[in-house]
């Protein structure tokens, strides 16, 4: 995981070539990448999904997912992190903590993602190991320890010294040979300094290094090893390397740190499920002889072979040809089949034990984020969280007769990622797709360009406002009408009221019913559908309510009357006029910017972010450029890549990334 351009695609072919699995290596920059398999990533040098792939190295099995590091691609980094074990940070050695490695390290936080640290780039003018450890324990708050440290720097970037066996590594022959040498006199006192550092660090957080440390003992490096893996395992201490992908120096090193530090499935902190039953959260031990339980990180859509799911397992058995029970969903399903991805290659295997990740053939409805196991054990997994989609496009078939077609791709599309969604204009009939900003419509529209092969016209970006309520206000609504020669009617006192902001919207059923029977549970749910289809088709200008709090006060049912169509409209239309009474506000997505610039250009950077209403929050100086932190209105931030362009001679970039919803024209 990383910022975007620090190295990880360039590291990750590396380490699939190392490991033996791919025998030529890919270049990003010649869009080869073996990771970097779908068409539009190669074209755009970007990571946009992250493929999972299986390798080998000293008897390990290690599953890497190469995570995109662009912000429109949230949902892909939240997905990975959570079905990680550990993590390579990859940091630029010029740029040290980037805006995009801050985000990227808090959602490892949230998921107690252990990690290791490797400083690529090492060649780059401008390289700084000793600033890139510095940056670290500043900005991720946490204890960077060099286990290595540069030989040189910039174009004279010769290898490391490894400071726990306390000698020189230089690399020959494309990288693949390792030679290792005693330390030169002149490096000598610089290595004993990282590695008094390494240890008092070290010592920190364990008392056995302490004592045998005080006492004047030989430290073994099998013992400083053990104790930093129980240290990495509690994310006390981020082991740092150092490298330059792109020269083939550096890799092998992290590999082997892959396999001494990172936890294995079976030591990795435990999922936390809900049992539905029981109604409790339980912990999930990695164990193989327990009930079957997995979680589907990713769908992508295959043109042979259909969906193929990612899952990671947690529990048990999965057995390719048998049946599988999505816990979401409570269907029944089939594991047609089940693939081990090597990159761009699959291999099939019979089963997923706890632990491993793979790719199961077969399930049609299965979405990202679904849980999947047996009848038997009712265990919902977490969810993930993913951001609210901010800006949306209008599309359309070039021809009329493709509109169904076009309709099929989208429902695709959006079951692969959760970030994009689609509706249709009630009004104009229109298709609008909403997702996390233009890049990641752009890749979309283009996807169904090539890869669907189906012609399609868009309209200008629009930011997504939502709707909301400033006061509280309650309202009756009844409901009759004639279907077919049967009364069908519904009496509905609802409550709307305004939440904290960010809170989401809650729907709670606290009725007396004064009607003359006791409605039935399906009535009840009727409500609850027809609430929920209120809060996403909005109040006055169609945009999805946020952050109000709508409670059904009172019910009038008849049994011979009262039918679940009576019911869901009702409610529908209740929420509707108690909203319209309740002063409707319009709110609008808030971005955090994040820019770079090289200094001589950060002041026109700066203003040009605040003609666009936007805000500083804050600015740091780097070697080779300043970072900016601010925050803008969606609105004013349409075509700011070309006005960047334009001002910094095209040497300034940024990223957006939603912030908040604020009340319109509070700027
Ligand atoms: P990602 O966005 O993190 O996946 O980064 P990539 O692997 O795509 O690399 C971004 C750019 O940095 C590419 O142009 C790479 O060739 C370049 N790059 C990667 N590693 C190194 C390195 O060790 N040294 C230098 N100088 N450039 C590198």
């Amino acid at each position: 995981m990383a910022h975007i351009d620090a190295g990880k695609t360039t590291t990750t072919e590396r380490i699939l070539f190392y490991t033996g699995k791919s025998h030529r290596i890919g270049e990003v920059d010649d869009g080869e990448a073996i990771m970097d398999w779908m068409e539009q990533e190669q074209q755009r040098g970007i990571t946009i999904q992250s493929a999972a792939t299986t390798t080998y190295w000293k008897e390990h099995q290690i599953n890497i997912i190469d995570t995109p590091g662009h912000v429109d691609f949230t949902a892909e980094v939240e997905r990975s992190l959570r079905v990680l074990d550990g993590a390579i940070a990859i940091f630029d050695a010029v740029r040290g903590v980037e805006p995009q490695t801050e985000t990227v390290w808090r959602q490892a936080n949230r998921y107690h993602v252990p990690c290791i640290g490797y400083v690529n780039k090492m060649d780059r003018m401008g390289a700084d190991f000793y600033f890139v450890v510095e940056d670290i324990a500043k900005k991720l708050k946490i204890t960077a320890a060099a286990l290595q440290i540069p030989i040189g720097r910039e174009s004279s970037f010769e290898g490391v010294i490894d400071l726990l066996e306390m000698k020189e590594i230089r690399w020959e022959n494309n990288g693949e040979n390792m030679v290792t040498s005693p330390i030169d006199a002149q490096r000598q006192s610089a290595a004993k300094e990282w590695r008094e550092k390494l240890i008092d660090a070290l010592s920190g957080v364990s008392d056995c290094i302490t004592e045998k440390y005080l006492a004047g003992g030989e430290l073994e490096p099998s013992l400083i090893r053990a104790e930093l893996r129980k240290a990495v395992l509690k994310r006390e201490i981020l082991p740092l390397f150092a490298g330059a992908s792109r020269r083939n120096m550096g890799v092998q090193p992290v590999i082997d740190a892959i396999v001494d530090y990172l936890p294995s499935p079976f030591e990795a902190v435990h999922a936390t499920g809900h049992h539905q039953k029981k109604e409790e959260d339980i912990s999930i031990p990695c164990d193989p002889k327990g009930q079957p339980l997995g979680l589907v990180f990713k769908i992508q859509n295959d043109r042979e072979a259909g969906s193929l799911c990612y899952v990671r397992m947690y529990s048990g058995v999965l057995k390719s040809g048998s049946a599988v029970f999505n816990n979401t969903k409570k269907k029944r399903e089939r594991a047609n089949r089940i693939l081990r991805m090597h990159s761009n290659k699959s291999e099939p295997v019979d089963c997923l034990e706890a632990g491993d990740i793979g790719v199961i053939i077969g399930m049609k409805l299965a979405q990202t984020g679904d849980t999947i196991g047996s009848e038997n054990w009712p265990v919902l997994l977490e969810k993930m969280q993913f951001p609210e989609p901010v800006i949306s496009i209008s599309i359309e078939s070039k021809t009329v007769s493709d509109q169904d077609k076009l309709k099929e791709i989208l429902a695709i599309l959006s079951r692969e990622d959760p970030t994009f969604t689609i509706r249709e204009n009630d009004e104009t009939g229109q298709l609008i797709i909403s997702g996390m900003g233009e890049l990641h419509l752009d890749v979309l529209v283009t996807r169904i360009l090539r890869e669907f092969k189906l012609g399609a016209k868009v309209g200008n970006p629009q930011v997504t406002y939502r709707e909301s309520i400033s006061i509280a206000n309650e309202h009756s609504e009844n409901f009759s009408r004639i279907l077919a020669g049967k009364e069908n009617s519904a009496g509905i006192t609802l409550k709307v009221e305004p939440a904290k902001r960010g809170s989401g919207n809650r729907y709670v059923y606290a009725a007396k019913n004064t009607g003359k029977s006791e409605a039935p549970q399906e009535i009840l749910e009727a409500i609850q559908r027809g609430i929920n289809a209120a809060f996403s088709s909005g109040i006055v200008m169609g945009y999805p309510c946020i952050d109000i709090l709508a409670t059904v006060t009172g019910i009038v049912y008849s049994e011979q009357t009262g039918t679940e169509f009576a019911f869901e409209g009702c409610a529908n239309m209740a929420f509707d006029e108690a909203c319209r009474n309740a002063s409707p506000i319009l709110l609008e997505p808030i971005m955090a910017v994040d820019l770079t610039s090289p200094h001589e250009f950060v002041g026109e950077v700066m203003s040009l972010v605040t003609q666009r209403g936007g805000q500083i929050l804050s600015m740091n100086s780097k070697t080779d450029i300043d970072e900016v932190k601010a925050q803008a209105p969606m609105e004013k931030m349409f075509g700011f890549m070309t006005s960047l362009r334009s001002v910094s001679q095209g040497r300034a970039n940024f990223s957006l990334e939603f912030s908040h919803f604020e009340k319109k024209s509070e700027r």
